[in-house]
């Protein structure tokens, strides 16, 4: 199937749809030659690799493409495509498919695109089949023809999707092609720890050995823990790329009315969810997807967590259960979130005194949470109230002490109001404060979580592209190898000792799974691998 597949070219509009200056018309395979010479007919092939000017001609009825031969240089009725077009072309095998590779730089008009697309000539080259490609047939052709490895293709897919400045770096970690190698050389070591153990098998019938079965075995017992140990690295690398690739969830929890949606308003700055008086108003969860210098986020502003018992006395037994049901999805969304934002705020009670109104099972949250910050709302209220801001340090004090919350949760003091205020005041010019409201230390807090969590040391950077299928398959093959040492630390406990073919066949697996990883090496698998990757 794979020489039938050779014979066809193939062809595409490698930029965007829509009206731009240049577009660019890729094509590769076989026929690149006899397409260039249908299409320029009166011009020589540019030199490999560097860019020529030339004029685009519709190939006349009268000359199909294996009568170019006789027309060359008889171009005088035929009508002009595109002028001033820049052609590269790339003779096979050192292209980014592996075969000929013909680009054409033309005028990015989508009449000239479907004209130029339209002179292609289709099914009549005598090196055979030319069509338009399908979706992501020409990296599918640069993988089959050993251009790029599997983890490559994944890398250039996450770096086709990049749209923050961290996805981009994660993404281009993957393409040097180092992680495949290294999952190559991990592969080709336990083939060869396979075949050492299997060799114990014969070890009674006077073979040789340079070491005794004993020391064979721990030493490679010893090797298999090692690559247990990097495995596991290389699980929390793609763990952490997977936050930048996908973004990283925070969760807006606190009671009704403490400020959530006004934060959340002021963080995305946009209207990203109704900000609003009455109780209760975010019954659903409202997200937004944005850019926080460069990391990807999306902010959840959940409802209201109160207690049921809370809710019964609040409404006099008469919540609904749709409300009930937004309460328990939003404890879920906090549990299940990166970063949990746990909001409080300052209240004014009948005789104009402060309070602090929290929900203790927030705070009980954010304790579980692996990130999580404290923010306490409506500072502003205190520049009214009686006594004075020691009020709120005490509050802090007797803040640290509730619920459980662990030491080392940055407590922020915001104002919505002052903050709101302020932009107003800034946008008819008046004059702007550093930090009005304390809004960006709580979006530096934030930024600064985010590097924690995604930080790789250096030495480590280059595993920020391994992916979360590769990590899945690297999971798998630690699992078999896990196997193999507990097999053997249960061997003298047991009176038949070790299992060595269940062993050998535990690495032989574990193997398995890391082909599957740079689809090299197990022929039978690759294919169900690829028709997974190249979908996407
Ligand atoms: P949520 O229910 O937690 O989402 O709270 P909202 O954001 O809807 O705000 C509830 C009420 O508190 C609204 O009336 C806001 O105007 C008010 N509010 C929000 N932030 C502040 C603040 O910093 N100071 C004061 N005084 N009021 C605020
Ligand atoms: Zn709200």
């Amino acid at each position: 199937s794979l020489s039938f597949e050779d014979e066809e070219t193939i062809y595409a509009v490698s930029t965007p749809k829509g009206k731009a200056g240049i577009a660019v018309i890729r094509i590769s395979g076989s026929s690149c030659l006899d397409i260039y010479k249908s299409l320029c007919p009166s011009k020589q092939l540019p030199k490999p690799r560097y860019a020529a000017v030339r004029t685009i001609y519709k190939p006349s009825p009268s000359t199909n493409i294996s009568g170019i031969g006789g027309s060359s240089g008889d171009c005088k009725d035929v009508e002009i495509l595109d002028t001033s077009s820049l052609v590269l072309y790339f003779p096979s095998p050192k292209t980014v498919t592996g075969e000929d590779v013909l680009e054409l730089h033309i005028h990015g008009g989508s009449a000239t695109v479907k004209a130029v697309l339209d002179a292609i000539p289709k099914s009549h080259s005598p090196s055979g089949r030319i069509r338009y490609a399908d979706p992501g047939e020409f990296t599918r052709r640069a993988f089959l023809n050993g251009r790029l490895d599997l983890a490559q293709v994944e890398s250039l897919s996450d770096t086709l999707d990049a749209e923050t400045e961290q996805q981009r770096r994660a993404a281009v970690r993957g393409q040097s092609g180092k992680l495949g190698e290294k999952y190559n050389h991990w592969r080709d070591e336990l083939l060869y720890a396979r075949a050492e153990i299997e060799a114990l098998i014969d070890f009674s019938e006077d073979q040789h050995f340079d070491e005794s079965p004993e020391d064979l075995l721990s030493s490679t017992l010893g090797f298999i823990r090692r690559i247990v140990d990097m495995i596991k690295i290389h699980e929390e690398a793609s763990r952490r790329s997977e936050l930048l690739r996908s973004g990283i969830m925070i969760a807006l929890v606190g009671p009704p009315n403490v400020g959530k949606s006004s934060l959340m308003n002021l963080i995305v700055g946009r209207e990203a969810s109704i900000v609003s008086h009455e109780a209760g108003t975010t019954r659903d969860i409202i997200e937004a997807s944005l850019d926080i210098r460069g990391y990807l986020c999306s902010f959840a502003d959940t409802a209201g967590l109160r207690g049921e018992k809370m809710v019964q006395d609040e409404r006099k037994k008469t919540i609904g259960d749709i409300e009930k049901e937004g309460i328990r999805r939003a404890r879920r969304k906090a549990l299940e979130s990166d970063v949990v934002i746990v909001v409080a705020s300052l209240e004014k009670n009948d005789k104009g005194g402060i309070y602090l109104k929290y929900d203790p099972e927030t705070l009980d949250i954010a304790a579980k949470a692996s990130k999580s910050l404290l923010v306490i709302n409506k500072t502003d209220l205190l520049d009214y109230a009686l006594p004075s801001s020691t009020v709120l340090d005490k509050f802090e004090a007797g803040l640290s002490t509730i619920g459980g919350l662990r030491k080392g949760i940055p407590i922020l003091q915001i104002s919505c109001v002052a903050a709101t205020e302020s932009d107003n005041l800034n946008a008819i010019g008046g004059k702007q404060r550093k930090d009005p409201g304390g809004i960006n230390s709580v979006v530096d807090t934030l930024v600064q979580a985010f590097s924690q969590m995604t930080n790789l040391p250096a030495d480590l950077q280059g595993l920020l592209g391994v992916t979360t299928r590769q990590a899945q398959l690297l999971s798998e093959c630690r699992t078999h190898l896990e196997m193999v040492l507990d097999e053997t630390s249960q061997m003298n406990e047991r009176e038949g000792g070790l299992d060595i073919v269940l062993v050998a066949e535990h690495l032989r697996i574990a193997a398995g799974f890391l082909a599957k990883l740079t689809g090299r090496g197990e022929a039978g698998d690759v294919e169900e691998v690829l028709g997974v990757i190249f979908e996407k």
